[in-house]
């Protein structure tokens, strides 16, 4: 099942395809939206300022949101920020990062040593049918790259896991300490720029957050908005629906497992009217 949002979209001239990992491809942190916002929501209601709950979810819920497939310390600069608005004293974006950190760890240990030890499948923490699409975008010769907000050594070991990372021939990024080194937007304008040139409509992305898609549309490609209601990833999820329409989606999928339809709405030359 595929939506086109856009009609006319087409991604028949692609030549790389820019993947996030999270949502998108891993479900091995399924579930860290449900860590970060109590944990911001619990920061803010601490410095009570008669804000209701609902309205403190709804402040976090935007920043969160609106910096999803950034790297993580953003949003903890974000929540140092709302702190600070409300003339309370944060502690560092990273103090919030790791406090952040050893939660999900909580919620995604057993997940991690099941794979590790072999006890899970890999394909318990995919979105369904990633794999098989994966191939098959390799099979016609796209160049892949896995970009992601989580920790760059995060990223590598659960791409390994997963067994995906050979997709990518070493073209797999995620975040730095030095924030200047690496980011989407960056990513995409060192694709543009390279020698041998990608034009913009030649490059499409698969994406569950607001940055990786904007990122895409803004520079003139094409991207499909990966909006799966997790964890069963069956259908469509209909908030991260609307948002990622919101900030430019031209497609809406759940999942990947309608392999034929994808691949034909997405790759097949349109037909002139
Ligand atoms: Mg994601």
């Amino acid at each position: 099942m595929i939506e086109t949002v856009r009609a006319g979209a087409s991604a028949a001239r692609a030549k790389v395809v820019i993947f996030d990992f999270d949502g998108t491809i891993s479900l091995v942190r399924s579930g860290w939206l449900d860590v970060m916002v109590p944990l911001c929501v619990e920061q803010l209601a601490d410095l009570k300022t008669g804000e209701s709950q609902a309205a403190l979810c709804q402040t976090v819920e935007e920043f969160v949101w609106r910096l999803t497939g950034k790297e993580t310390i953003y949003q903890m600069m974000a929540l140092a920020e709302a702190v600070r608005d409300r003339g309370g004293q944060p502690l560092e974006p990273r103090a919030y990062k790791k406090m952040y950190l050893d939660r999900l760890w909580l919620k995604i240990r057993d997940r991690i040593e099941d794979l590790r030890s072999g006890r899970a499948k890999p394909e318990q923490y995919m979105v369904p049918g990633a794999r098989e699409f994966l191939d098959s975008l390799a099979g016609q010769g796209l160049r892949m790259y896995l970009a992601s907000g989580t920790d760059h050594a995060n990223v590598r070991e659960e791409a390994d896991l997963l067994g995906i990372a050979h997709y990518f021939k070493g073209r797999i990024f995620g975040a730095q300490d030095d924030l200047k080194s690496f980011s989407k937007a960056l990513l995409v304008q060192q694709i543009l720029s390279c020698t041998g040139g990608v034009a913009p409509d030649e490059l499409l992305v698969f994406g569950d957050g607001y940055v990786e898609i904007e990122e895409v549309k803004k520079a003139g490609g094409v991207a499909v908005g990966v909006a799966t209601a997790e964890p069963a990833c069956a259908t469509v999820d209909a908030w991260k629906r609307r948002r990622l329409i919101d900030v430019g989606a031209d497609f809406i999928i759940p999942n990947y497992l309608a392999l034929d339809e994808l691949s034909s709405a997405l790759f097949q030359v349109p037909v002139a009217q």
